[in-house]
């Protein structure tokens, strides 16, 4: 699913020159729930930039779905960013103006799929979250845990290759934040390959494999 060789990311800050990713390897296969997990500093932003196809990088390779990323035009990314990843984020990033079947339908919208299906699709999602009770609400009319699980119907209608999830209970209360990880166990569970950045050693343990990240430079956990 995801190989990353050799991957390093360099900015030059006047004389200095700092590598905010440094020579990382890793590789994620089909189905796995990888958290990558590192103090403030260490690099995850960087590569979940580059991950995502929001970024590039300055050496080494990268393939995704076997498909090197190297050579891609900006449009080609977006492409790959709009088929095959599903994004939630600490801030869920939802709109605001907008309810919450829209928020979901909307990256089915980008892909030209009827408007039709969009809905139905949307919902069913939305559904599958436990919040069909909740179609029409806005996002400030949610809890923080229930806008959480809308932007991960949105992350998850357009049937991504990869979920990949930024500190996605930065933002929420503890109780809240151990319920939106057994959501993605579950999401696991059924077969989605999840990859997860945080800081936060407790929410890395509900993943099945941890990656470490300092320095720029990863390394697999040793198992328990
Ligand atoms: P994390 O997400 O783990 O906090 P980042 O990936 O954001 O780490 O940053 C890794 C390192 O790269 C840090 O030392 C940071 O200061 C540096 N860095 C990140 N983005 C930039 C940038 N645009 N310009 C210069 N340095 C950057
Ligand atoms: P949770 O335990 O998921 O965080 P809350 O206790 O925060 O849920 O919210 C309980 C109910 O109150 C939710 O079903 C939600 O729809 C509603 N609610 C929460 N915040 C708001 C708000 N700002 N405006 C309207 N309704 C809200």
């Amino acid at each position: 699913m995801i190989q990353m060789k050799n991957i390093s990311k360099i900015y030059r800050i006047g004389g200095e020159t700092l590598y905010a990713l440094d020579h990382a390897s890793l590789s994620i296969g089909n189905g796995e729930f990888v958290a990558i997990v590192g103090p403030s500093g260490s690099g995850k932003s960087t590569l979940m930039n580059i991950m995502g196809c929001l970024d590039v990088a300055d050496e080494g390779k990268y393939f995704l779905d076997g498909q090197e990323i190297e050579d891609y035009t900006e449009d080609d990314l977006t492409r790959i960013r709009n088929f095959k990843i599903g994004f939630v984020f600490q801030n869920f990033n939802l709109l605001p103006k907008n309810t919450a079947l829209e928020n979901v339908e909307l990256p089915l919208i980008y892909q030209g799929v009827p408007r039709r299906e969009c809905r139905a699709r949307a919902r069913q999602a939305l559904e599958r979250m436990g919040l069909s009770e909740r179609l029409e609400h806005r996002p400030s009319e949610l809890s923080g845990g229930q806008q959480q699980r809308v932007a991960i119907a949105r992350a998850l209608v357009t049937s991504p290759s990869l979920i990949l999830a930024d500190e996605p209970t930065g933002n929420l209360d503890h109780k809240t934040g151990v319920e939106i990880m057994e959501l993605f166990r579950e999401l696991h569970g059924n077969g989605n390959t999840i990859v997860l950045i945080t800081h936060d050693d407790g929410v890395a343990k509900k993943a099945e494999r941890r990656l470490r990240i300092l320095d720029g430079q990863v390394t697999e956990e040793a198992k328990a």
